[in-house]
């Protein structure tokens, strides 16, 4: 990432910056010091930066296990769960025997409360793999359930799961 400084005399005290095609710019007053300008801009960058750490594998294997805790008492087991670019139309998908979780990654740029829906989806498959009744007694576990199916579904019907450029993520 570049770091663009524009100085302006225009400008009186505040410092700010924005991403302008993957590098920061800054805008600065003319009359700030060196010293003064260099530390905001370690401080504006760690955080953009912060902002745009996109979820990984081990992100996915740290939530599962969080919301295994939470929502399953910890009997869950599983040999992996990865984030798949193969899911083309699904959110997700377990497979029972194998015990194996893949997660569209698609996923990774919805929110958190989003995306834990669908691995405590996936995490529900390790009990049970059809939609039964006992299947839909696991998932309503989490709360949040209903409104992520909303989300999910209006996120499909405006273009099957793909978000606008410049949100973040993967
Ligand atoms: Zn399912």
């Amino acid at each position: 990432m570049e770091v663009i400084i524009k100085r302006s005399s225009r400008r009186k005290k505040t410092i700010q910056a924005r991403m302008v095609n993957g590098d920061m710019e800054v805008l600065a007053p003319a009359n700030i010091s060196d010293a003064a300008l260099k530390d905001h801009v370690s401080r504006l960058r760690a955080r953009l930066e912060k902002m745009s750490t996109s979820r990984d594998d081990g992100h996915l294997e740290t939530r599962a296990r969080y919301l295994n805790e939470k929502y399953f008492q910890g009997s869950l087991a599983w040999a992996s769960i990865t984030y798949s670019t193969r899911q083309e139309k699904r959110r997700g998908s377990c497979t029972y025997y194998k015990k194996t979780i893949r997660i569209s990654h698609r996923l990774s740029r919805m929110p958190q409360w989003v995306e834990d829906y669908v691995i405590v989806h996936e995490l529900a498959h390790l009990l049970e793999p059809n939609h039964g009744k006992h299947f839909k007694q696991l998932v309503r576990s989490y709360p949040m359930g209903e409104r992520a199916i909303g989300f999910l579904l209006a996120m499909e019907i405006l273009g099957e799961l793909e978000l606008p450029e410049g949100t973040g993520g993967r």
